[in-house]
């Protein structure tokens, strides 16, 4: 049977020995939250079309915004960490491959190459998850009543560095090793979940179908998150840009002014995918000049328009530059406190 690595059963009185022992790594940040590791990735060669690898520099450019922003350490992985676990399955000995790494870390976020932060100001309210070890966004009643395969999105997540983590991949990886077992498994899945279509075992159904199964030992751990887009699917949110701009602010992260535009089923990297590549890609260049207008504000810049990659200048150049900044602060504690 396949093992994602030595098993490790101790791991959180391991890591919090290793805690007390290296103070100077706090598992705290400066503003005493909890320490966040973005975690994102994309294949180890090129796209198969170059403006697949265009959309995902702007991706990974937008997330090194966010994670500035907000003072967190981003890691972008390229490798497939374990041959078996190729495509969408390498997000998982990835994460417990850094979570070991990186004892002083509480909590690892993994974020798809195709989502796009498209609220900068947005931040995780932490203090909400005490008690919980996985955060995702999905609804209650589409996982245990419907049994549906989109119940939850697992492209964007959030795992506490802990030993029910480790167990939890554990759980969740025996689906993904590449070849007859994916196949299978993906047929069971495609039979038990409804709106499945046929394919090979992936990651989504894998989780969703661990935690109907086994809905006692997990569940109570986990936290499915309604109320702001962790996952937003863009279809319903790329043509409204305009209209959050005159009636919302950034900082609300739900429908309003989504904080994450995720590009499900557009595949630009690839080769296959469920829509038209013109379409995935007019709405990654609008979600993404959408969160760089945010960017660029602090800096006195905007995009001439959401399709447009040129910028116009918005403040006075002969401005003082710190006044600049405190309207800027002031601004941002703003969309906070809303
Ligand atoms: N991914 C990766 N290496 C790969 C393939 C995928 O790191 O070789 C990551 C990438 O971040 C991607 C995610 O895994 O967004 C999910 O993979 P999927 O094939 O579902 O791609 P998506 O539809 O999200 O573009
Ligand atoms: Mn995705």
């Amino acid at each position: 049977e396949y093992i994602l690595g030595p098993k490790v059963s101790d791991w959180d009185s391991q890591r919090q020995e290793w805690l007390s022992r290296h103070p100077e790594f706090p598992s705290r940040d400066a503003r005493g939250s909890p320490r966040v590791l973005l975690v994102t990735g994309s294949p180890p060669g090129p796209c198969d079309n170059p403006a697949g690898d265009h959309y995902l520099l702007k991706a990974t450019k937008n997330k090194i915004d966010y994670c500035r922003l907000h003072g967190m350490d981003i890691v972008h992985n390229m490798a497939h960490l374990d041959p078996e676990l190729t495509g969408y399955w390498s997000k998982i000995p990835l994460v417990r491959r850094l979570m070991l790494a990186h004892p002083e870390v509480e909590w690892i976020w993994w974020v798809d190459s195709d989502a796009i932060f498209t609220d900068m100001a947005f931040e995780l309210p932490l203090s909400r998850y005490e008690g919980r070890n996985l955060v995702v966004h999905g609804y209650t009643d589409l996982l245990f009543e419907k049994r549906s395969w989109i119940s939850l999105n697992a492209g964007i997540f959030l795992l506490r560095n802990c030993q029910w983590s480790l167990d939890l991949l554990d759980a969740w990886v025996p689906m993904g090793p590449r070849g007859p077992s994916r196949v299978e498994a993906g047929k069971l899945l495609t039979a038990s979940l409804s709106g499945r279509p046929p394919f090979e075992a992936d990651d989504q159904s894998a989780l969703i179908h661990l935690l109907l199964i086994q809905k006692d030992k997990w569940m109570e751990k986990v936290q499915i998150e309604t109320e702001f887009y962790l996952h937003g699917f863009w279809t319903g949110l790329v043509d409204r840009y305009e209209q959050m701009m005159e009636e919302h602010h950034p900082g609300l992260g739900d429908d309003r002014w989504p904080f994450i535009t995720h590009f499900v089923g557009c595949k630009t990297c690839g080769r296959y995918e469920d829509y038209p590549l013109e379409r995935c890609l007019r709405g990654m260049e609008r979600a993404f000049n959408f969160a760089d207008n945010q960017v660029l504000r602090l800096y006195g810049f905007q995009h001439r328009s959401l399709v447009s990659a040129k910028v116009r200048r918005v403040t006075d150049p002969r401005a003082n530059p710190l006044e600049a900044k405190e309207a800027a602060l002031k601004m941002d504690a703003k969309f906070q406190r809303v």
